[in-house]
């Protein structure tokens, strides 16, 4: 047993729950975070500190979260093997930080490359 992230933390990521966490068994992905089943002792500190109530305990789960628990230790063993480290420090939301850490911003026209590219042979 271990406690599980739902989907119901999509688009949060204000991170309040990896502070309390005492063995730091939260990983990070594009729009939520995950529980590691493995290193999860139960503790349950951080069910209390997540706003939207989005972690359960494994027994606990209501029938319409029943899949996290299998998408949170699949990606939580994932994530970890490529090497990416447990989340720890709390951070801002993904609407905040996604235009710096990833690249997506406002589209540059500019930058676009509008050169016509030549029609196969026998298209004309
Ligand atoms: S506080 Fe809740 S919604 Fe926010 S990142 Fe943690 S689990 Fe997800
Ligand atoms: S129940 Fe305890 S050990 Fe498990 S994720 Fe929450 S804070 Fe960490």
């Amino acid at each position: 047993m271990a406690h599980v992230v739902t989907n119901k933390c999509l688009g949060c990521k204000f991170t309040d729950c990896v502070l309390v966490c005492p063995v730091a068994c939260f990983y990070e992905l594009e729009g939520q975070l995950i529980i590691h089943p493995e290193e999860c002792i139960d503790c349950m500190a951080c069910v209390d500190e997540c706003p939207v109530h989005a972690i359960y305990a494994e027994g606990d789960l209501p029938p319409e979260f029943q899949s996290d628990i299998e998408f949170n230790a699949t990606e939580a063993r994932r994530v970890k093997e490529s090497g990416q480290g447990a989340i720890e420090k709390k951070k801002g939301s993904l609407a905040e930080r996604r235009p710096k850490e990833s690249g997506f911003g406002l589209l540059n026209v500019e930058s676009l490359d509008l050169t016509p590219v030549p029609a196969p042979r026998g298209w004309s």
